[in-house]
């Protein structure tokens, strides 16, 4: 199970169903990613949209992005640049790799086609 469903937090009187304090756990290739989703969500919401999440579907939308994020070599607790300064910054080779693993990489890791082009997945 990649969400942790039961809240941890001491004194939260949601229990089970709290969103607020739910928390990732991954394991790959031997590591495990502990993160609490919001804290991974927030930052990567749009400017003006960030909210902590509302509901398990969202939580899993999240989830999805974070082991894209792990599969392919990334920290997930590092925020990657805002979508808006790539095309600014294509000569930056740190921003051209980000703006690569959002468009490319995650996406064809998330659907179940095949992408041998993309040795990451
Ligand atoms: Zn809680």
């Amino acid at each position: 199970m990649t969400i942790r469903r039961r809240c941890t937090e001491r004194n939260c009187k949601d229990g089970r169903r709290c969103l607020a304090h739910l928390r990732f756990d991954v394991m790959w290739r031997g590591k495990r990613y502990r993160m609490p989703v919001n804290e991974y969500a927030i930052p990567r919401m749009e400017p003006g949209k960030q909210r902590p999440i509302e509901s398990m579907e969202e939580a899993r939308d999240w989830e999805r992005l974070f082991i894209g994020e792990i599969k392919a070599g990334r920290d997930p607790h590092r925020v990657p640049n805002p979508s808006s300064n790539i095309s600014t910054e294509l000569d930056d080779v740190a921003a051209f790799l980000d703006a690569y693993l959002e468009r490319c990489v995650m996406p064809a890791c998330e659907a179940s086609t095949p992408c041998g082009a993309r040795p990451q997945c």
